[in-house]
């Protein structure tokens, strides 16, 4: 990763990479007159970073890309199932009422409302609640499934999806959280959330060069 904080060995081998790659690890370690298990954990990082490729039986190549290359390319190959939450879900005939009892006691933003066989049907916001809380309306006695937003217009996305791709439906769709889903034939199951804090959390992460 761009920032990621490399030793002197690691550096030493770096040039010698960019002054003689491809070069296999057997002729980097003779140069700096160490064994190739001794520079295994090095030669791993420099690859898993990207800043160094490993072809077989050819060797070791220089990538020549900068820091946010780097970075970019590590972004762009995060999956939702690496960095997922677990979803709460209420059913569709539950009341508003509970509906916003839930959200507190389960510290929320967003609830997944589902029917009798788990399927998802629709999504809460802390919005949709307050909108349906303004006036006389008796909140007990409304369903859910009168206020939420419903399939088919709900934004999924699937554990083998890619968080910039999460990212961009946050962004241009304006919502905070996104239903992980599963195919059934009946329809959707929901798995787990995604939501900006998640977000936030990989900016963090990365920034602490916790992601390789
Ligand atoms: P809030 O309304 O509390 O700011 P959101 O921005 O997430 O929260 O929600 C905005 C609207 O979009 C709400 O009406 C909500 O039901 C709907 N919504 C939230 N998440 C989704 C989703 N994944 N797909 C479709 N609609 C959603």
């Amino acid at each position: 990763m761009s920032d990621i904080e490399l030793n002197k060995r690691q550096e030493t081998i770096l040039q010698i990479v960019k002054e003689n790659g491809p070069i296999t690890g057997e002729n980097i370690a003779d140069q700096l007159h160490l064994t190739r298990a001794t520079l295994r954990p090095d030669l791993a990082i420099l690859t898993m970073s990207g800043y160094l490729e490993a072809r077989p039986r050819v060797g070791y190549f220089y990538t020549g890309k900068t820091g946010n290359q780097l970075l970019s390319d590590k972004l762009k190959k995060l999956q939702v199932k690496e960095f997922q939450s677990i979803p709460v879900v209420v059913n569709e005939n539950v009341s508003v009422y509970d509906a916003i009892v839930t959200m507190f006691l389960e510290d929320v933003g967003t609830l997944f409302v589902v029917d009798k066989d788990s399927i998802l049907v629709g999504v809460l916001s802390r919005k949709d609640l307050l909108r349906a809380s303004i006036g006389k309306q008796e909140l007990a006695s409304i369903p859910v499934n009168i206020i939420m937003t419903r399939m088919p217009n709900i934004t999924v996305c699937r554990n083998e999806d890619f968080i910039m791709d999460v990212a961009k439906s946050l962004i241009e769709k304006q919502i905070d959280a996104l239903p992980i889903i599963r195919d059934t034939d009946k329809g959707f199951e929901v798995t787990g959330r995604i939501t900006k804090t998640n977000m936030t959390k990989i900016l963090m992460r990365l920034a602490e060069n916790d992601i390789i």
